[in-house]
């Protein structure tokens, strides 16, 4: 009985090709602070249709539209606590979403 026709391992096949796409969305991840777990988005804010200028919560300044910045929401609520930040302000963020 002949073996089943394997394809070979490529060296690079563990390797997920990059998608684009998510690059260009932002990572987004989970990040803990003060014990709430957060989603973590990263944007340059240059899309076309976020024809918006965002308040950075913790600075309490405007984010400039095409500044690369943080988004972050409460992963136990909804994305209604969604907020935008610098990058460096998110950082030093550690209060809690209103
Ligand atoms: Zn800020």
């Amino acid at each position: 009985m002949p073996r089943s026709n394997r394809p070979k391992r490529k060296k690079g096949d563990e390797v997920p090709e990059l998608n684009l796409d998510v690059i260009r969305a932002g990572i987004k991840k989970t990040e803990f602070k003060n014990g709430v777990e957060y989603v973590v988005q990263t944007t340059t804010g240059s899309r076309a249709d976020d024809d918006k200028v965002w308040k950075c919560p913790h600075c309490n300044q405007n984010i400039a539209k095409g500044t690369a910045h943080t988004v972050a929401w409460d992963a136990h609520r909804d994305v209604s606590t969604r907020r935008h930040f610098h990058n460096p302000c998110w950082k030093s963020f550690q209060g809690k979403l209103l």
